[in-house]
């Protein structure tokens, strides 16, 4: 089951209290379509604002399929650490953060726009998962299977009532 533990239209409508509340010590963002539009080379003002303010709080970490020359300038403008190429839904990045950072479980939430890449790789490491809605419809070409994959899962637990797109939750 694939079902996400929260479910927010965009990183800036989480409840980050409440993460705080339920032991969450470290937050992981997924890139791509969740903090930035897959063209946007440069860091956001807003994404900055907002991850300065959640650093007080928690280790913020980015896990990202894509390459390092495309997650330098946000680890450089955040000042935060990034695994890039992790090939989600694979646990790789996951993995090497647990350990790098001596982290638990129970303390680790994996947000993305992606079920079957960002959700899938926190449920089989067993962590929090938060799904947001993709900033865009323009993905990066490697996605658009994922997509398919997808909208087909989501139809069927739609079908069963699981999951319903845009009710969100948390
Ligand atoms: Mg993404």
């Amino acid at each position: 089951m694939l079902i996400p533990d929260m479910y927010k239209k965009t990183i800036f409508d989480i409840n980050y209290d409440l993460l705080k509340e339920k032991g969450i010590t470290c937050l992981i963002f997924d890139l791509d379509n969740t903090l930035a539009l897959i063209d946007e080379k440069e860091c956001p003002q807003k994404v900055k604002v907002l991850i300065e303010k959640l650093k007080k709080d928690f280790k913020v970490l980015i896990i990202s399929n894509n390459y390092k020359s495309r997650l330098k300038p946000y680890e450089e403008a955040l000042g935060i650490d990034s695994v890039s190429f992790a090939l989600k839904p694979l646990t790789k990045g996951l993995r090497q953060v647990i350990k790098k950072y001596h982290l638990k479980k129970s303390e680790m939430v994996m947000i993305g726009d992606q079920i079957p890449t960002d959700i899938l790789s926190g449920k089989r490491f067993k962590i929090m998962t938060i799904l947001v809605e993709p900033l865009a419809v323009k993905d990066l070409k490697i996605t658009s299977f994922n997509r398919f994959i997808e909208r087909r899962l989501i139809k069927k637990y739609e079908k069963k009532g699981l999951f319903q797109k845009g009710d969100y939750y948390e």
